[in-house]
């Protein structure tokens, strides 16, 4: 069906030629047929005429030869030429005979039934037309004809035979001369002859090729009898059929065949032709049909055919259209429908690698501008509000947009909250302004139901053809610009060399994080975590990696890094497995457990198969769930929170404690701590390094601590460098102290150095 419907066009084209071919093929047989037709009742009738015109002379000779005889007994038939009259009753009794006359060898009436004066009736010598066939009959022993003549006494068109009678030694006693009447004897048997109306019937006196009959243009009698038939036109009919069959006029006559024929006259027209000779009278029987009338029969059924195939043609036409262009339209819907996005109805990603590469992307093509736009934040939209107030946010979004694009532009859903945007401006300031301006009118508030929304947006700029000559690198161009914009969020970048630079390391340090794994370059380094009094409580692992080109990475740099490019799950199942081995191993060999503080990043909590490895892993390397702590960052709970919840709620019930890292520099909020089952605070090294210097510092720090025991929650200070931090600290009410005061980050083998002699809190 598929098929069918891909080449419609071409089963279309290919079932007209069929039923073009079969319509010819058809018409030829038509044609054939028709022409047969003709062919057949011509012959027919040139048989019938042929036989009738023998039977009708051979009846007519026959009561001459009768007549005769009885007439040449008789010996007063000189003397009394009247008393011939009796002896003619039964022949005019006959209605095809006209009139009966007998002359004297000399052509002088003797007897003459249409005058009871023979003398009166002109001598046949003396008239042009019947001398000829007078002196014929003098000279030969049968039945002669004469020309067909118009007879003025009788008003009527005669046709004569003679006869001449003999006596014993051969010498004409008298001639006997019969008129036949022309019309009526041929004519009624012309008038049982079918397709008659378009016959021409011509008996042709061999002898001197006067007709003796013609069926047609019987008013014309005067031009048809009174000159014979032209001898060219005999010429051509017998090359025509010597042409045809090989015949040539004598073997015609001797076999006395019929043959059809097509024959063009003079004057070019055609016809059907049959023609055959009849011996004893020496006469050759004609039909002819005009090709024009057999042309148009044939044109008629033709034209039915046509009429037929046209309507069958018009409505497989009709319905391979309608098949065609309902094809095509579901084509162009489907093909709409891929490229173009459900919710905004703005044309997606799709439409962006097929038609942006074709059309703006070309060699002399002009400048362009794309447009990279991130909204800013939007994830707490969906989180705090759910998908059908992000969807709609969404489309307010896009049709802002689209009030905004001039006419020149092109916007694209290129992902969930992200655009891209075409503009034909490609003077840098100007399409910084309309960035800027683009910014702003996406940042003023929206109104869905009774809500208000505000949202910011980044976008990221690059130009064509400086910044990229194809679709990838114009989007890599435009995504690096958008990363530095977003690092201030709600503003502009065009894109830069310089901001490459900083790509390229990033893909790089990258690259070799991907081998870092296999070639055990990432190790575990522990910084301890010690109360008021200096006692040891436990201890914040932290990753480190040494790498052979990059040297000593920092985790600040490679973890978003890992982060971005989907190595973290890998990485953090590295630094659990690691940790719980070391630490386990270290607590055996120690004879006390201390508390571990593990970082585990967004990607490596929001990995579905998280908390099965950490049960794993737990089991494998025995340490006890009770010393584990897992550090989190508030930007986990910028994910979905009716997740993340019942998460924490199960790692809790395994008896590890939760600790939020980096506390006061995000974004969350104290209603949202409530809601979170969370064990320690860590206050931010940000806030403890201003701590003696800056009052609102200080302030804020007393502020977290006294939250954190309202929640009854444990609080840790990080990054404390100095006794005076420490001891202010400790008069705040902070319980834990991390940093350089006490120790850095140490080997495993260098921890189990600095705890000798430590005591661990649990001990008295
Ligand atoms: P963080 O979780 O806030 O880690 C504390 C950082 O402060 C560590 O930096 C530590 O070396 C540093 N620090 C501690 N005391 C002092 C001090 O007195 N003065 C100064 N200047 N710094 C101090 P580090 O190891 O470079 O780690 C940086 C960040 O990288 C960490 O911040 C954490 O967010 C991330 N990170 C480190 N290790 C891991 C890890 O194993 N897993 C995950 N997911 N993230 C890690
Ligand atoms: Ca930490
Ligand atoms: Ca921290």
């Amino acid at each position: 069906m598929a098929l069918f419907k891909k080449n419609i066009w071409l089963i279309f084209y290919s079932l007209t030629l069929t039923a073009v071919i079969l319509f010819l093929l058809l018409s030829y047989f038509k044609w054939q047929n028709i022409s047969l037709k003709y062919q057949i009742a011509q012959e027919n009738t040139v048989e019938l005429i042929a036989n009738a015109t023998h039977s009708l002379f051979d009846t007519q000779e026959r009561l001459m030869d009768v007549l005769g005889a009885a007439i040449a007994e008789d010996d007063r038939y000189v003397h009394h030429p009247s008393g011939i009259g009796k002896y003619a009753r039964a022949l005019l009794d006959n209605p095809d005979v006209l009139a009966f006359g007998v002359t004297t060898p000399e052509g002088v009436f003797l007897y003459g039934s249409s005058d009871s004066d023979p003398t009166r009736i002109p001598n046949l010598k003396n008239r042009p037309e019947s001398y000829a066939s007078f002196m014929d009959a003098l000279s030969h022993k049968g039945m002669v004809f004469g020309r067909t003549y118009f007879t003025p006494e009788l008003q009527k068109w005669a046709m004569p035979i003679r006869k001449t009678i003999r006596d014993t030694e051969g010498k004409p006693l008298f001639v006997m001369t019969t008129l036949l009447k022309l019309t009526s004897t041929f004519d009624r048997l012309i008038s049982t002859v079918r397709y008659r109306q378009n016959l021409v019937v011509s008996v042709i006196r061999e002898s001197d090729s006067y007709l003796q009959y013609r069926s047609q243009e019987h008013d014309e009698y005067n031009r048809t009898y009174q000159k014979p038939f032209p001898p060219e036109t005999m010429e051509r009919i017998w090359t025509t059929i010597f042409d045809t069959y090989g015949l040539n006029p004598q073997t015609l006559q001797n076999n006395e065949l019929l043959v059809s024929f097509r024959y063009q006259d003079e004057h070019s027209r055609r016809y059907l032709s049959s023609l055959k000779y009849n011996a004893q009278y020496k006469l050759w029987i004609v039909a002819q049909t005009s090709f024009d009338v057999i042309v148009g029969e044939f044109m008629e059924t033709l034209g039915l055919y046509a009429g037929v195939f046209l309507l069958f043609g018009t409505v497989f036409y009709l319905l391979f259209l309608f098949i065609a262009q309902a094809e095509s339209k579901r084509r162009a819907d489907l093909t709409y429908q891929a490229t173009h996005d459900q919710l905004t109805d703005l044309p997606n990603r799709n439409y962006l690698q097929q038609t942006v590469s074709s059309n703006r992307i070309a060699k002399d093509a002009p400048p362009f501008t794309l447009l990279y736009i991130d909204m800013d934040h939007f994830k707490n939209i969906n989180d705090s509000f759910g998908h059908h107030y992000g969807d709609r946010l969404l489309v307010a979004i896009a049709n802002r947009l689209k009030t905004l694009l001039p006419s020149d532009a092109e916007i694209i859903r290129y992902g969930g909250d992200e655009f891209i945007l075409f503009t034909q401006l490609s003077e840098k300031q100007a399409v910084l302004d309309f960035a800027t301006h683009l910014i702003e009118t996406l940042s003023k508030p929206y109104t869905i139901d009774t809500l208000r929304f505000t949202i910011g947006a980044s976008v990221g700029i690059a130009l064509y053809p400086q910044h990229g000559e194809d679709l990838d690198m114009l989007m890599r161009a435009a995504d690096i610009a958008l990363y530095a914009s977003k690092k201030l969020k709600n503003s502009a970048h065009i894109f830069a060399e310089t901001m490459q630079e900083g790509f390229l390391r990033n893909v790089h340090v990258e690259q070799e994080l991907r081998k870092a794994l296999d070639t055990h370059e990432l190790f575990m380094v522990y910084q301890p975590q010690v109360d008021a009094q200096e006692r040891l409580h436990g201890v914040e692992a932290l990753v480190r990696w040494n790498n052979a080109h990059l040297g000593s990475v920092a985790p600040d740099l490679f973890i978003p890094l890992a982060e971005a490019s989907g190595l973290m799950p890998n990485i953090g199942r590295f630094i659990l497995e690691s940790v719980c081995t070391q630490m386990h191993d270290m607590h055996q060999r120690l004879g006390y457990d201390f508390c571990v503080s593990i970082n585990i990043s967004v990607r490596q909590f929001t990995d579905p198969s998280f908390l099965r490895h950490l049960i794993e892993t737990i089991e494998k390397t025995h340490i006890r769930s009770l010393s584990l702590t897992l550090e989190v960052t508030e930007n986990l709970f910028i994910e979905d929170l009716h997740f993340l919840v019942p998460l924490l709620q199960e790692i809790k019930t395994m008896g590890i404690q939760i600790s939020m890292d980096d506390f006061g520099t995000g974004y969350s909020s104290l209603s949202m701590l409530r809601k979170l089952p969370i064990d320690e605070l860590k206050i931010d090294k940000s806030f403890i390094d201003e701590i003696l210097k800056d009052d609102v510092s200080a302030s804020t720090v007393r502020n977290i601590i006294a939250i954190a025991k309202n929640f009854g929650m444990r609080v840790v200070a990080e990054g404390v460098e100095s006794q005076a931090q420490k001891e202010l600290l400790s008069t705040l009410g902070c319980d834990l102290f991390q940093g350089y005061y006490f120790a850095k980050p140490l080997l495993k083998e260098e921890l189990e150095r600095f705890l000798q002699g430590k005591k661990p809190i649990s001990e008295p």
